[in-house]
């Protein structure tokens, strides 16, 4: 792949991105506001420091033309009162001296205060702008993450939000360093003698309109280098995750190739963009230097004519001190104006990444909660699915679904891989909205009240239990964060896991997790049902909760969750069948419909789906008909997700 486009389509944020209309303005109104102190401090520190910087070469000015004319020169500073002006040049010289010293002093302490600013503001935002697009990313629903997109927001939230600093520290700092530096250099050129000012400030309209240029070649430059450096970062983290797979089907290469590949693409835009960054800079350095070239020349045939005499079209005169400090301060001019350059640079690509950062925080969820919307209540934990429709994308997934789990009771859904038992879970958790129909939990439709209400009235066991880096004690009391440790234990006796943690090194205060010790699967699963056990919620989801462990510790699970679900209304997806025989309804799932509904024995009688399947799993594969064979590999053949 070459030439790469910026508008790929495999760019996940590029459409929300192209919605941004100025990231740096908004970046600035809506972050840089609340911390617009800090700016302001670090700005009027930053024009002290830099007039204190002026200081010297103009004391230099003024000691020279004393010594040299015996005069009083320093009379022409408005600050030093004529009484301590000495008349001899040594006095001079000291109080030169002096005055010096004292520029240095004071102008460090601004530079401390303009540090202290600038950083101040720049880590702020930086902090506020990270926190921020987290907490959005956090809402986006769950196809955003199953896309496999974590590559680049790790990007956009590690890199992207890094290099704002770059800029609001750095770039800013100097931008302000330079223009008090230009404008009060420039001021002081014009004050002394505007016409060898003009000279010098020739070569400004040019860079001017060199780096207008500039920007126009760099910006979608530095948009197709954040752009590639995000598919690198997925690709990586993609092959990281899959590594087992890589090895396992000995694709090593072919990854090496995939990888080369993308990272080929970012060194190409990087490559392009260095090309044109690389000339910008020495071609500014030719402008800049013309203007000093010119001013010397000028000003030094200035000086070769006889004092007050000024040669060509010029008509003001020049003392020798005074082009002294000229040369001094246009040689601290234009230098400045060059490093304007790197400004530029630096705001295209904070620019570049306050795009992918806005784009990302401007992402919206499918999932829309109204603002007013109050929290549910929570009475006898009944569930209604009424008419529910619903599909990832356009493919219709579930169809008209329909039941209800009264207080208490236990709803098992069963059917072939595919079929949406999962998928009518997720949509009671609000993982997803219903496309169409209604789900209520005590009358009250999931979409009228707060999500995290919904959340906190269910408790979740899913198929893979994920823990998290810290004590196996933590990982129990994730979301019950006020448990007490004897509460903890008492869940973890419950989900049959107290034993096995007793067993590890540190028992309850082990690390488990990516860092930590590895559990097994099974080991895993208990802690999650404990974390479960311990939310002590209304209403249990078991999706395949137990389909990790070994069939002896199932049965010791199963034990415990039977005594969990017993006053609470319980949804659970198992595959073994034998773990919801004793369900007060069980839902047959086929094709996002349900097919057959009722208890073991009724659904037994009715030798449809569920009685094949119990047949299946009792080992009676030779006595099923051949029909069920053949819709069950049809099946097989149309399932999308293999889980
Ligand atoms: P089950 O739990 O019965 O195995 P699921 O509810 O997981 O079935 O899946 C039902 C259907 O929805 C499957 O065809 C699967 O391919 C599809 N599916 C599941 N998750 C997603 C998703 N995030 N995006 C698109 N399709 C999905």
């Amino acid at each position: 792949m070459s030439g790469i486009e910026v508008g790929d389509e495999d760019d996940p944020f590029e459409q929300q991105r192209e919605n941004i209309e100025n990231p740096m303005k908004r970046l600035f109104l809506v972050y840089g506001a609340k911390y617009k102190g800090s700016l302001i401090v670090g700005i009027v520190a930053s024009i002290f420091a830099r007039l204190l910087d002026l200081v010297p070469p103009i004391l230099l000015g003024f000691a020279l033309d004393a010594v040299i004319r015996q005069d009083k020169s320093f009379a022409a500073i408005w600050f030093v009162p004529d009484s301590v002006i000495p008349g001899d040049p040594q006095g001079q010289l000291l109080l030169t001296v002096v005055l010096i010293a004292g520029a240095f002093f004071v102008g460090a302490l601004f530079h401390w205060v303009r540090n202290w600013g600038f950083n101040g503001f720049a880590q702020n935002i930086q902090h506020d702008v990270r926190t921020d697009t987290y907490d959005n990313m956090q809402r986006l629903n769950m196809d955003f993450f199953a896309d496999k997109q974590t590559g680049e927001m790790m990007s956009i939230l590690s890199n992207d939000v890094n290099r704002l600093e770059r800029f609001l520290n750095d770039g800013m700092n100097s931008m302000f360093r330079l223009s008090v530096m230009v404008l009060g250099i420039a001021a002081i050129l014009f004050y002394y003698n505007w016409q060898l000012a003009l000279v010098a400030l020739l070569p400004v309209p040019l860079i001017a309109l060199f780096t207008y240029v500039f920007i126009q070649i760099i910006q979608p430059k530095y948009a197709e280098v954040r752009s590639t450096v995000g598919k690198t970062n997925s690709r990586l983290e993609n092959n990281l995750g899959g590594i087992k797979v890589i090895k396992s089907s000995n694709t090593e290469e072919y990854e090496s190739d995939r990888v080369e590949e993308v990272s080929q693409d970012y060194f190409d835009a990087n490559w392009d963009a260095i090309g044109t960054r690389i000339k910008f800079f020495p071609g500014l350095r030719v402008l800049a230097g013309i203007g000093f070239v010119a001013t010397f020349l000028a000003g030094g045939l200035w000086v070769l004519e006889a004092e007050g005499q000024a040669p060509w079209i010029f008509t003001e005169p020049l003392s020798t001190g005074e082009f002294v400090t000229f040369i001094l301060l246009t040689q601290r001019f234009i230098w400045p104006m060059a490093q304007f350059g790197q400004i530029i640079n630096m705001y295209q690509r904070a620019r570049a990444s306050s795009e992918r950062i806005f784009g990302l925080m401007d992402e919206p969820s499918r999932i829309e909660e109204d603002p007013a919307a109050k929290d549910l209540d929570v009475t006898a934990g009944a569930v209604e699915y009424e008419n529910v429709d619903f599909g990832y994308d356009d493919e219709q997934i579930l169809s008209d679904i329909t039941f209800e789990a009264d207080s208490g009771e236990t709803v098992a859904l069963v059917g072939p891989t595919g079929a949406g038992k999962s998928t009518v879970l997720k949509l009671l958790l609000r993982m997803y909205d219903v496309d169409d129909g209604e789900i209520r939990i005590d009358g009250q439709d999931v979409r009228d009240v707060r999500m995290s209400s919904v959340r906190r009235a269910i408790g979740y066991v899913g198929q893979e239990s994920y823990l998290f880096y810290g004590t196996v004690e933590e990982n129990i009391a994730y979301g019950s964060f006020d448990a007490s440790r004897e509460e903890v234990i008492e869940a973890a006796k419950m989900a049959e896991a107290h034993d096995f943690i007793e067993n590890l090194p540190d028992g309850y205060e082990t690390e488990v997790g990516e860092r930590g010790v590895k559990l097994s699967g099974g080991q895993r699963q208990r802690i999650a049902i404990a974390r479960a056990i311990l939310k002590d919620p209304e209403i249990l989801v078991l999706d395949e909760a137990t389909s990790d462990v070994d069939t002896e510790t199932e049965m010791l699970i199963q034990r415990s969750l039977d005594d969990l679900s017993e006053d609470r209304t319980t949804f659970a997806i198992a595959h073994r069948l034998s773990t919801i025989k004793d369900a007060d309804r069980i839902l047959v799932l086929e094709d996002g419909e349900i097919v057959e509904r009722g208890t073991h024995d009724e659904l037994l009688a009715q030798d449809g789906l569920y009685a094949h399947l119990w047949g299946v799993q009792a080992g009676e594969i030779d006595q099923l008909p051949e029909e069920f064979i053949e819709r069950a590999s049809r099946r097989q053949a149309r399932t999308r997700v293999d889980d």
